[in-house]
């Protein structure tokens, strides 16, 4: 959550919530926006946070780009339901930059003889990071050729190479559980109905979710998921 610098924080309702900020005009609300907690270190009492930075538009990823020691951020929640089900026979993780801190911690969550396959686009070799994953599950990179936000609709979208990668890497036996966020494009209206209908995955096996939508802030992106949920609604 991000405060004005000119509210005085310690003046409202503590714990700080959005209810703290009723009342205050609407240019004074603060501005939320939906993070994963990477790892928590409770000893230390520390939590990281991995922020893609994607150029000057919006308003956490300039922010994490500009970040100093000692700057203050408000947080709201946990949320969040997955775990790996030991019940699985195997695995698929897929995402881009967005969903690979949560793809980090998933493969982490993973038993050790956890079999499965995790396909993660980014813009280059040089955005590949180091993943603590079990000997069986298969990593496999993927190349977009530039930032997600900014390479042409022929590497995006509904023409993600993630989409194919996903798409086309061989059906492992036996009962899947499937972790799939990123580009909301890609994931909900591609990877989404392959997974759920074309593999005739169940729901409950199955987080599947948009994490960002090209050309939108997260507050039009919200927009965008309401107006998908009812017109799934409406087909009933
Ligand atoms: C449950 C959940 C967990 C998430 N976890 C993470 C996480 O751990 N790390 C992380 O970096 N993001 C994560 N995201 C995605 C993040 O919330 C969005 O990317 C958010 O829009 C970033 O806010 P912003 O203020 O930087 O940009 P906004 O103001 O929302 O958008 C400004 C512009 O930047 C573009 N943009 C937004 N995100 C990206 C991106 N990733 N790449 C390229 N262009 C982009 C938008 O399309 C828009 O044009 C998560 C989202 C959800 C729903």
């Amino acid at each position: 959550m991000f405060v004005r610098d000119d509210i005085d924080v310690a003046s409202l309702p503590q714990p700080l919530t959005l209810d703290s900020f009723a009342g205050l005009p609407p240019e004074h609300q603060p501005t939320v926006r939906t993070y994963t907690v990477r790892r928590v270190d409770p000893e230390a009492r520390q939590i990281t946070v991995d922020f893609v930075v994607h150029g000057e538009h919006g308003v956490a990823g300039p922010w994490a780009a500009a970040a100093q020691a000692g700057d203050t951020l408000h947080l709201m929640g946990p949320s969040g339901a997955y775990s790996p089900d030991p019940a699985a026979d195997w695995h698929l993780l897929a995402g881009d930059e967005a969903g690979l801190p949560a793809i980090s911690a998933a493969l982490e969550a993973l038993p050790s003889n956890a079999v499965g396959k995790a396909f993660i686009e980014v813009a280059g070799p040089e955005d590949e990071i180091e993943l603590v994953a079990p000997d069986s599950v298969d990593i496999t990179w993927i190349y977009r050729g530039g930032r997600a936000d900014l390479v042409g609709e022929n590497r995006a979208g509904d023409h993600a190479p993630l989409v194919e990668a996903v798409t086309t890497a061989l059906w492992l036996p036996g009962q899947v559980q499937a972790f799939i966020h990123g580009e909301a494009q890609a994931v909900m209206h591609n990877l989404r109905p392959y997974i759920r209908k074309e593999r005739g995955v169940d729901a409950k096996w199955a987080s599947i979710s948009g994490y960002w939508r090209r050309g939108r802030t997260e507050e039009t992106f919200r927009q965008w998921k309401r107006e998908l949920a009812e017109a799934e609604a409406g087909q009933g």
